[in-house]
């Protein structure tokens, strides 16, 4: 099975991806993480997508769709992904369309308030990526894993903003183009998580 998560910026699309993936036996795939990878090795494309990054500006779909395919080839892909950041663009979605069928999509739905407010508290593991909310977790280091807790550099209000703006503009289209091929789930994204979890598990096995 092939499912893609679409939801604004701070809608708990990583957190809930890594959950439901590992219950549904899916690779999760995260362009954010991928090209966060790249940037922390210092590559040409790492390079490339911090310019559009800090901004909150998308990479552009060519970037994106060349690496996603190279990712597509390899093992863990063939035995079905949770796709987490991608498409984002409706050219990103027919590209993907080319080179895998997608049976679910899942719509993370949530609104703009609760995200700033999410996204402005969200720390992360500088080591091992995990992620914490700041209203919850108090501690400065990671009880995985004992990294630093940080801030992503795109997680100030401003450019949270623009990559909401950014979402509504390229991504929300993506809902109704996986509608009409009527595969989409809406799901409240300002469940519980562990119910949130369970409740798209269950809309997933029956599919
Ligand atoms: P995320 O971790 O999914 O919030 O992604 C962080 C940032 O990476 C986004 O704001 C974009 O700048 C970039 N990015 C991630 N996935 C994509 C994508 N599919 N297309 C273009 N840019 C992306």
């Amino acid at each position: 099975m092939n499912v893609v998560f679409l939801g604004p910026p701070g809608s708990g699309k990583g957190t809930m991806a890594e959950r439901v993936s590992k219950r549904c036996g899916l690779a999760h795939i995260s362009t954010g993480d991928m090209l966060r990878a790249e940037i922390k090795q210092g590559t040409e494309l790492g390079k490339l997508a911090k310019s559009y990054i800090d901004q909150g500006a998308l990479v552009p779909d060519g970037v994106i769709i060349d690496m996603m395919k190279e990712r597509f080839q390899m093992d863990d892909a063939k035995g079905g992904v949770l796709l987490d950041g991608f498409p984002r663009t409706v050219a990103q979605a027919e590209a993907l369309d080319a080179i895998i069928a997608i049976d679910a999509c899942v719509n993370l739905a949530c609104d703009a308030e609760v995200i700033v407010d999410r996204i402005i508290s969200r720390r992360v593991c500088g080591k091992c990526g995990a992620v914490f909310s700041a209203k919850h977790y108090h501690a400065d280091c990671c009880d995985k894993c004992g990294g630093e807790l940080v801030v992503r550099p795109d997680d100030n209000e401003t450019t949270v903003r623009e990559r909401f703006r950014v979402y509504e503009e390229q991504t929300s289209p993506l809902i109704d183009y996986y509608e009409k091929k009527g595969v989409v789930q809406c799901v409240d994204a300002t469940m519980p998580i562990e119910e949130e979890a369970e409740l798209i598990c269950s809309l997933l096995n029956q599919k």
